[in-house]
């Protein structure tokens, strides 16, 4: 064994004394949360708060990490334990187990970021064939103590233990049965002391061990049990979905027993200070009489809404109002709350900053700083730019009646109609016709990617959240639904069946909501979303009845943009975009790819000036696509007057012009074989073969081809310059930005630089004005980035390319390998999120941040921005702001996330800063 002085990891070092291992509820409170969770944090606090808990104690995560570390428990913690137990002892007058009056406890798990459902509580500890009786003779219900008795060997056999739990559902199933009755409420004390029985076999005959009578044994093992839940497949893999590290290990809670089994005037519930589905404040929750914890979620009998709580037990229901009022108050946020009546007396077993939808989370931000529970800065934290993004996706109209057939995992959200096609081909084929599709898989691999990017969504019946399908819909931006199980999918017969028998066959129309997850069969009509309406200008949000979403989407952008140092451009190539984005806040256009102005009708001009022999024919193809640049030009200046726009020179390998290498092919051996001439697609073909290159990506494209065709840039520049020209004569007010793609050394850039500046000169001397051109480049290559201080001699502006430096640093095209191993490489969680997403800042990200410093060095003005995707990304965002760049620039549709984002990142560093 390696020496270690680290009393954390150590079991055996003396020096662990020194760490406390075990916290009474009475000495912890919620700031402590990486120690003792966050349900041991939040049961400390509401005890400190004087609310009605059961007493307990908590044993941190630290003794877990020892434990699943080293696969020992350490060796102070018995001791500490023991001395937490009988304190508790004390406070209870009764001893654990105890045969007359056994002391009852829970063993409870409580990670520091919840994970719901992932890891194990066993409730009950303390019981065996001696206390059984000693309960029931206390309670004075002998129905009850069995009842419980059943429920601890249950739980204890399926969680610690490792029974298979279906073979106590089905000997309780039995009872029931041959009883005659359906719900567990039924069976009496006769009944169930059978069933304990019952299950008493099951364990040992399924483990080979009786069930442990002892209660210090049973609550040793319990313990034992909720840390080796940290690291259940599902657990690790819910942490590798939601990002949270897998080293933090879970705390336990050990909590004396509350009783909601004990008859009508008890029960449990779970209640919301407000409703996390739309944020208003009100009575939310459930509550079950007669029952333990989980049978309000488990769904076994019928729950009835809170509020009926006030007509079966008044008391306890103004008591519990009482104390959600102080838990908003005191924790100034949506509390949710796990409690338990036990013969009308309330006890508070949970409560956590609750979760909520996109809508509630900016509701309630607003809320709270209208009761002057949280300042702006508080409430911009409070919702994300993913929140808002998902309240910006069309929506389906739920008042249309649609009839739902399905519902799977909400994977990437959007909601989207079409025809059921169960294969790629079948999608392609029908999209390219015109038809709008969902594609239906049992699961997706890369095969599909075609039939992927064809659909309008993707629907499978298996896999999760990081399932093919899903990271590849999510990548796309395309609406998915994965997981449907009840969806039996034929892709053979092409149909696929519903539980309730309904068939959908190939054709028939479907639509799928992302968000929400459900399936409807025909069209659900589509509504645009009130939050793009407010930023498209359609709705006035400081209107009296204007929607109360909008109104809080308002007023945090608002503040946001108040705060934010980022400026927002965005990636626009025509004037309806750069409008569009221009609504939705963008301060100019950081990206406009000029290639896309070169396809439809202009695509021959391309091929004639690819297949020009000589000077003047290829002078006599780019005089004709000057002008009609020119009239591009002038209509984004136009869109954009007074902001800068950003124009990129030509980027993509010119065979991207060129039709495809096998079409051809096929046509000029059709036509030779009909003896046919065609002149003009031999020449073609030639020259789609000598363009042919085996990584284009890494090929002639960017600076290169600007360097190599003779007049390409030249012309473009031109048609930029005397576009400016015309929108200064005509009174506007154009800033173009001239941007140098594919730069990997100073010397390209001068070259270009050189030669533009002397077209711009022309330009303005000719048409009699000033033209103040900025001219820079972007940094997608490495060597761009590793040399940026040289290359800042000759740039007014840098634009981190950060989609092509992601392939080049990492050396990976996105196109291949999105679809091929992706998903493993998240699945093995090589990837937490895939660079493409979220910028890789100890890689890609380290590269932007020495560039742009070594860039300012040179260029103390040197203006600095990102035109990847990564601009509107979230997280990526805040990293931008936080490197010190001058603006990001993204889809129109994702402005508002990055103009809010970077809000939140300059109010966030600023608290910082003030602390
Ligand atoms: P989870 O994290 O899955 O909600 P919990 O540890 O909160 O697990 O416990 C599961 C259920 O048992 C909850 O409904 C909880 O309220 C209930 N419960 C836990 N401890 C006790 C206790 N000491 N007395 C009564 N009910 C309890
Ligand atoms: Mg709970
Ligand atoms: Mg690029």
């Amino acid at each position: 064994m390696p020496e270690t002085q680290d009393p954390h990891v150590n079991p055996n070092a003396s020096a662990s004394a020194a760490v406390k291992f075990v916290y009474d509820f009475t000495e912890g409170n919620r700031d402590l949360k990486d120690l003792l969770g966050g349900k041991g944090a939040n049961l400390a606090e509401m005890t400190n708060l004087g609310l009605p808990v059961p007493p307990g104690f908590t044993i941190t995560t630290e003794a877990c990490k020892v434990y699943l570390e080293s696969g020992a428990e350490p060796a102070a913690l018995r001791a500490e334990v023991s001395e937490h137990l009988d304190a508790l002892e004390r406070q209870m007058g009764k001893k654990l187990g105890q045969a007359d009056d056994p002391l009852l406890v829970s063993v409870r798990s409580g990670a520091k970021f919840s994970m719901p459902g992932m890891m194990d509580t066993v409730l009950n500890i303390g019981l065996s064939d001696a206390s059984v009786s000693g309960l029931a003779t206390q309670a004075g219900d002998e129905r009850f103590a069995w009842d419980s008795y059943r429920r601890l060997i249950q739980m204890f056999g399926k969680t610690v233990l490792g029974v298979d739990g279906e073979l106590f559902e089905e000997a309780l199933e039995d009872a029931k049965r041959a009883k005659g009755v359906v719900v567990d409420v039924d069976l009496d004390a006769a009944d169930l002391q059978g069933l304990v029985g019952h299950f008493k076999d099951i364990v040992a005959k399924e483990t080979g061990r009786d069930f442990p009578q002892d209660p210090r044994e049973q609550m040793d093992l319990a313990v034992r049990a909720v840390f080796d839940s940290w690291n259940t497949d599902r657990a690790k893999l819910y942490r590798r979905q939601e990002r949270i590290p897998g080293d933090l290990g879970t705390a336990v809670n050990v909590c004396s027993m509350v009783f909601g089994n004990l008859g009508p005037d008890s029960g449990t519930g779970v209640a919301f200070t407000r409703d996390p589905a739309s944020g208003h404040q009100g009575v939310y929750g459930d509550y079950l009489q007669n029952a333990q914890g989980e049978d309000v979620v488990a769904g076994i009998r019928n729950t009835v809404p809170l509020a009926d709580l006030e007509q079966i037990d008044k008391a306890s229901y103004d008591q519990l109002m009482q104390i959600m009022e102080t838990l908003e108050t005191h924790y100034k946020d949506l509390c949710d709350i796990e409690f338990t009546i036990e013969r009308g007396k309330l006890w508070m077993l949970q409560t956590r900053v609750g979760k909520r939808t996109a809508g509630a989370a900016f509701r309630i931000a607003t809320q709270l700083v209208d009761q002057g529970l949280i300042d702006e800065a508080e409430a911009l934290q409070r919702v994300t730019g993913g929140q808002l993004a998902q309240l910006m996706f069309p929506r389906f109209d739920l008042d249309a009646k649609s009839k739902t057939i399905g519902r799977g995992i909400a994977a990437s959200p959007g909601a989207a109609v079409g025809k059921a096609v169960f294969d790629s081909y079948t999608a392609v084929k029908w999209s390219r016709s015109g038809e709008k599709v969902i594609l239906i898989r049992r699961e997706t691999n890369p095969d599909d990617l075609n039939g992927m990017i064809a659909a309008e969504g993707i629907l499978t019946s298996r896999g999760g959240k990081t399932s093919h399908a899903a990271v590849v819909a999510r990548g796309m931006g395309k609406t998915c639904v994965c997981g449907a199980e009840e969806l039996e999918v034929d892709t053979k017969s092409r149909r696929m069946t519903t539980s309730d028998g309904t068939v959908v066959e190939e054709g028939d129309v479907v639509s799928i909501d992302g968000s929400t997850g459900k399936v409807y069969a025909g069209e659900v009509p589509v509504v645009p979303s009130p939050v793009v309406e407010y930023f498209e200008g359609n709705v006035d949000a400081t209107a009296a009845d204007a929607d109360d979403l909008v109104k809080s989407v308002h007023r945090l952008m608002s503040y946001a943009d108040s705060q934010r140092r980022l400026a927002v451009r965005t990636n626009a190539d025509n004037a309806e975009d750069a409008a569009r984005a221009r609504r939705f806040g963008a301060q100019g256009i950081g990206l406009c790819r000029t290639e896309h102005m070169f396809l439809g009708e202009r695509r021959e001009l391309v091929e004639r000036l690819i297949l020009a022999d000589t000077d003047a024919d290829r002078d006599a193809a780019l005089d004709q696509l000057r002008p009609l640049q020119k009239a591009d030009f002038i209509e984004l200046f136009e869109a954009m007057d007074g902001l800068p726009v950003t124009v990129r020179l030509l980027d993509p390998p010119l065979h991207e012009f060129l039709p495809d290498i096998t079409d051809l092919s096929v046509r000029v051996a059709l036509a030779e074989a009909r003896h046919e001439k065609h002149e003009n697609d031999l020449r073609l073909l030639q020259a789609v073969h000598k363009l042919h290159e085996q990584n284009p990506m890494l090929g002639l494209r960017g600076v290169r081809l600007g360097l190599v065709i003779p007049g390409l840039f030249a012309m473009q520049v031109r048609a930029i310059a005397e576009a400016a020209a015309e929108r200064s004569k005509a009174g506007g007010d154009p800033r173009a930005e001239i941007m140098i793609p594919l730069v990997g050394t100073v010397q390209e850039l001068e070259i270009v630089r050189e030669e533009s500046e002397k077209v711009i000169a022309e330009v303005a001397a000719a048409a009699g004005v000033q033209l103040d051109l900025a001219l820079g480049t972007m940094i997608e290559l490495p060597r761009a980035a590793l040399t940026a201080g040289q290359i800042a001699e000759s740039a007014d502006f840098f634009s981190f390319g950060t989609n092509d430096l992601t392939q080049t640093v990492w050396g990976f095209s996105r196109d291949d390998v999105e679809a091929s191993f992706f998903t493993a490489y998240l699945e093995k969680g090589i990837f937490g999120v895939s660079p493409f997403e979220t910028i890789d800042k100890d890689g890609v990200g380290s590269l932007v941040r020495s560039a742009a410093a070594a860039g300012r060095a040179t260029r103390p003005d040197l203006k600095l921005g990102v035109c990847g995707e990564h601009g509107g990304d979230p997280e990526s965002v805040h990293f931008f702001h936080e490197v010190g760049l001058d603006y990001v620039s993204c889809s129109p549709f994702r402005i508002p996330v990055a103009r809010l984002e970077a809000g939140r990142a300059a109010a966030e560093s600023q608290g910082s800063d003030s602390r």
